[in-house]
């Protein structure tokens, strides 16, 4: 069966067709770590996550590699404003390396909260200043930058097809970038492969390099890394929509100037999570975390719910009545299926055509540039298909599990509902029981406790419980 994925660069759904058979390059750009991910950075990665194990489901192996910026990334995609690692550094008071090492821990605790899966690289800009500078130096060789004032640029009018991903003139990528006039660039879409003469005299990350002490443009790092562990070609490189005009018009632009041929073959990208009221924004602190989420009384898997309600090529919008309504459809769903679960019985029949057909249903719905909305109804129909066994459902839900990543048959752990003082009487009750030798009796209500999914844990300091 076809994959097919939306790839912006020729803005329809096209057929994938990996480099290398069977496997698949993919890139996705990563976080800046001088502050927490947002809800809306991570719709992003659940995104990425869900496409790749799409794939992998398609029968694919995945090569993942994603960068962590911890260097260069100015408040502008372009080069202008502060750098976003020394503002972070500044509002807590403490080094760039510090802000680096605890919101990088940060996301990845986030990502897994989520159940998204760590790529197979995680590669920091910090560690490839050395592969930074050489790619500067074959782009200088090959004629594509200049010097000015200091700082080297990469010169755009030497690369044809600059404006090819974004599909905007020359005029249009301008007047959307709203670039302060530098009188350094040649051209103001002109951008900085290395700062040495920057206005950021204190600049703590800085490196000697062949153009003087300083440190890499924030683009630079995704071609050199992403070149590094996938080589010169790339099957799908992915971020969200805001990428398109400067971030990744710029890669292409130094990629393929480097490399001298095409770089990417599917470019995907998210489109926005916006709030009720407007947009959030990481840099002035305005923003919703997980954090918060579960400040709330929500779980991390609720808000990966959400975000599965929607194609990733809409916008979606967030408010916490939507979260909640999505969270309630959520804890309906896991409710049918624990139903299913408690009813499977050993000798249930196990039919692989059965399995089969559901599979590829499916199959067809997340080739589809990932329609998950549609996956979900092919999830609802194996439930409600009275010529299933539940034995045959409970494979097909943990099979769909597999790209879905929901904890989809996993027990309720919800405290709420449950009854602390009786099982507390019962575990008193069966401590009595021991001591007095009667371990039938003990035995029986271990077992009464375990059908309500509670699990007691005897050691010298006394009984415990917890939920299964
Ligand atoms: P950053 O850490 O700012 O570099 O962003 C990390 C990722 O989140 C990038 O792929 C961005 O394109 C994406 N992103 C930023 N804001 C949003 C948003 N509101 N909704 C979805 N994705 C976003
Ligand atoms: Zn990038």
């Amino acid at each position: 069966m076809s994959f097919y994925v939306y790839n912006t660069i020729t803005r329809k759904k096209d057929e994938f067709i990996p480099v290398v058979p069977g496997k698949v390059g993919m890139y996705t750009c990563g976080p800046t770590v001088y502050n927490y991910a947002h809800i809306g950075n991570l719709r992003t990665y659940i995104f990425e996550d869900v496409l790749k194990k799409s794939l992998e489901y398609a029968g694919y192996k995945v090569k993942h590699v994603m960068n962590v910026t911890d260097v260069g990334h100015l408040q502008s995609d372009g080069d202008e404003g502060e750098d976003k690692m020394a503002l972070g550094a500044s509002r807590e008071k403490k080094t760039v390396w510090e802000i680096a090492k605890f919101y990088e821990e940060a996301f990845l605790d986030d990502c897994k909260k989520l159940n998204v899966k760590r790529p197979n690289v995680v590669c920091r800009a910090t560690e490839h200043i050395k592969e930074m500078i050489n790619f500067i130096e074959v782009l200088e060789k090959k004629g594509y930058t200049y010097q000015s004032n200091g700082n080297v640029y990469f010169e755009i009018d030497k690369f044809k097809d600059y404006t090819k991903l974004a599909n905007l003139s020359i005029e249009e990528l301008e007047a959307g970038s709203r670039i302060e006039v530098d009188p350094n660039k040649k051209n103001p879409l002109d951008f900085v492969l290395w700062f040495t003469n920057s206005k950021f005299k204190n600049q703590i990350m800085q490196w000697e390099s062949p153009w003087g002490r300083g440190f890499p443009g924030w683009h630079l790092e995704c071609s050199t890394m992403s070149m590094k562990y996938l080589g010169d070609r790339i099957d799908i490189h992915c971020g969200g929509i805001d990428h398109i005009p400067v971030h990744h018009t710029n890669e292409i632009a130094q990629s393929e100037a480097y490399s001298g041929k095409k770089w990417v073959n599917y470019w995907m990208h998210g489109e926005f999570l916006v709030l009720d009221g407007g947009k959030m924004s990481k840099s002035t602190g305005d923003f919703l975390t997980v954090k918060r989420l579960e400040e709330e009384g929500f779980s991390p898997l609720d808000y990966r719910y959400f975000c599965l309600q929607s194609r990733y090529r809409k916008q979606l919008i967030f408010s916490f009545e939507n979260l909640d309504a999505a969270r309630k459809s959520f804890k309906a769903l896991k409710k049918r299926i624990a139903t299913i679960l408690e009813n499977v019985c050993e000798n249930d029949r196990f039919n692989n055509e059965n399995i089969n057909i559901y599979n590829e249903k499916f199959k067809k719905q997340i080739s589809d540039d990932l329609n998950i909305p549609n996956a979900f109804t092919v999830l609802l129909d194996v439930l409600k298909d009275e010529n299933l066994t539940n034995l045959e459902k409970k494979f097909l839900i943990e099979d769909f599990d597999k790209v879905l990543s929901l904890e989809l048959t996993s027990v309720e752990k919800d405290l709420s509902n449950i009854d602390v003082e009786s099982i507390e009487n019962l575990i008193k009750e069966r401590n009595e029981a021991r001591s007095s030798k009667n371990y039938a009796r003990a035995d029986e209500i271990r077992d009464q406790l375990l059908k309500m999914n509670i699990e007691i844990l005897d050691s010298k300091e006394g009984t415990t419980w917890r939920l299964k």
